[in-house]
């Protein structure tokens, strides 16, 4: 495909606007008079624009769109991320002039309406998760993290704690959690997980101390598994004098059904950007609310609507407000499911993990573990490469041959060959039956025909880049000739 520079001829395009013969308002006798820009301001060559008719232009475009795969192309079912279907009418919200048009030093009393939003986020957010208050600033999941362990550090300093260096964080947690620790200058202490994807109780018990800052966890963990001894998890840390920081990026497993501050978290964050209506991926504007109970509460960064900051607080964390129209659009969603709603929302997404679990288990598919998953579930499929030399990345690029994105490859880490897989909610079960049908296909393939996956893609634009080089050193500037 050309780039848009290789489309461009010089002179061609639209041209709309009549050098400095253009009228002023609709009297033709008045002219924009020529301005006088000094020589020093003036640049010594024009811009490389690339001039392209309207036709290549708009064809440019779709180019590049139907180059790309989103969910509005196809199943999507990536683990640990909810690349789910996020409705329209809450982009059309998000897009109203009132709120839209709108400055962040404007007089209060001219913005009620997005006050509003956020008190009614804050009261929703607070309700689901089981914390006493929440700031909306953090713009990403892993920026609310950093948020709520500073929260973590501020506390045990009010009380001068200072021996408390080190925060515990399971092996199968999301790499944002030791990153996050380690930013916030705690030790990382990691805690292997039993074979059915717990935490390893008696491990928990063995590091805690009077050097435990916390413990973060996300519960469904990455393998998609509900920790039963939650309790029993929190209680430790808390018997230690730590505190419990509950990841939430993906909680369309439990909201409406159990809340982290029941389970005996003292913070969380929400990926409103993964569960409640925000598009995820694209680097696109996100925000990572951070919910907590009453004594982490002082130490908040300035309140989102406007308060003065407390003296103890961990000061701003963002400017201003947060991302405000991603806060909107979890409103706007949260007001259209209603309690019940939500409730389903976490039910349907659970019961179509399931579904998709049972039915590749009975194509000859191995789940890294046994039984009920949550909302997301991981294949196994060191056993199929021992048998037929087709890996995971194998059967991920076969499956874009039938028009589906792959499912998280490779992670979580404590899994060699994984797979896994989050349906969500938001997808049929024909769609689940036909993605099921695929992969029971693709494994008759690896059987039978080992090199057409180690081959595969075989119909898309783009086959097997170098991963490592397109993620590290991607070209994104067009080298112009001499
Ligand atoms: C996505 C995710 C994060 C990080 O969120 P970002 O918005 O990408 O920073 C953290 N934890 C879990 C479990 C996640 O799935």
């Amino acid at each position: 495909m050309k780039t848009i520079f290789e489309l461009s001829k010089p002179g061609r395009g639209n041209k709309v606007l009549t050098p400095y013969k253009t009228t002023v308002g609709l009297d033709p006798t008045k002219e924009v008079p020529k301005a006088d820009i000094p020589a020093s301001f003036k640049r010594a060559s024009a811009p490389r624009l690339p001039e392209v008719s309207e036709n290549d232009l708009s064809r440019h475009y779709n180019a590049l769109a139907r180059r790309s795969f989103g969910v509005c192309d196809g199943f999507y079912p990536l683990g640990s991320c909810t690349m789910k279907y996020n409705p329209k009418v809450n982009e059309s919200i998000a897009a109203l002039s009132g709120f839209t048009d709108i400055h962040p030093l404007q007089p209060k009393h001219t913005v009620s309406g997005c006050e509003t939003v956020y008190s009614l986020a804050r009261k929703y957010l607070c309700g689901i998760t089981g914390m006493d208050d929440m700031t909306f600033q953090p713009a990403a999941g892993a920026h609310g993290e950093f948020t709520g362990v500073l929260l973590i550090k501020a506390y045990h300093e009010s009380r001068g704690d200072h021996a408390r260096k080190k925060i515990i964080v399971p092996d199968s947690a999301h790499g944002t959690n030791p990153a996050t620790a380690a930013m916030c200058g705690f030790e990382v202490c990691s805690i292997t997980s039993t074979a059915d994807g717990m935490v390893d109780l008696d491990a928990l018990r063995a590091v805690v101390g009077p050097d435990t800052a916390g413990l973060m966890l996300t519960n469904p963990n990455t393998v998609g598994k509900f920790d039963k001894n939650i309790l029993e998890i929190t209680k430790i840390v808390h018997d230690a004098g730590g505190l419990c920081y509950y990841d939430g990026a993906n909680l369309n497993a439990v909201m409406g059904v159990a809340r982290p501050g029941d389970m005996g978290f003292d913070v969380c964050h929400l990926n409103l950007h993964k569960t409640f209506s925000t598009p995820h991926g694209g680097g696109g504007p996100g925000s990572g609310a951070v919910g907590c109970k009453e004594i982490l509460k002082p130490f908040l960064p300035a309140s989102t609507l406007g308060e003065e900051p407390s003296a103890q607080s961990i000061g701003q964390v963002k400017m201003f407000y947060g991302n405000f129209l991603v806060v909107l659009r979890a409103v706007a969603y949260l007001m259209t499911l209603g309690n019940s709603g939500v409730r389903e929302a976490a039910q349907t997404a659970v019961l179509n993990a399931n579904y998709m679990k049972k039915k590749m288990e009975e194509a000859g598919y191995i789940a890294a573990y046994p039984g009920i998953c949550m909302h997301e579930f991981v294949l196994d499929l060191a056993e199929l490469k021992k048998e037929t030399g087709v890996s995971a990345l194998d059967v991920a690029k076969s499956m874009l041959d039938h028009g589906i994105h792959p499912p998280t490859m490779y992670f979580p880490l404590i899994v060699h060959e994984a797979l896994m897989f989050e349906p969500t909610e938001t997808e049929s079960r024909e769609t689940l039956d036909e993605a099921c049908a695929v992969m029971a296909e693709i494994l008759k393939t690896a059987k039978e025909d080992p090199a057409a996956c180690h081959a595969a893609p075989h119909h898309t634009v783009i086959g097997r880049p170098d991963e490592t080089k397109a993620a590290r050193h991607p070209v994104v500037r067009y080298e112009f000739g001499a």
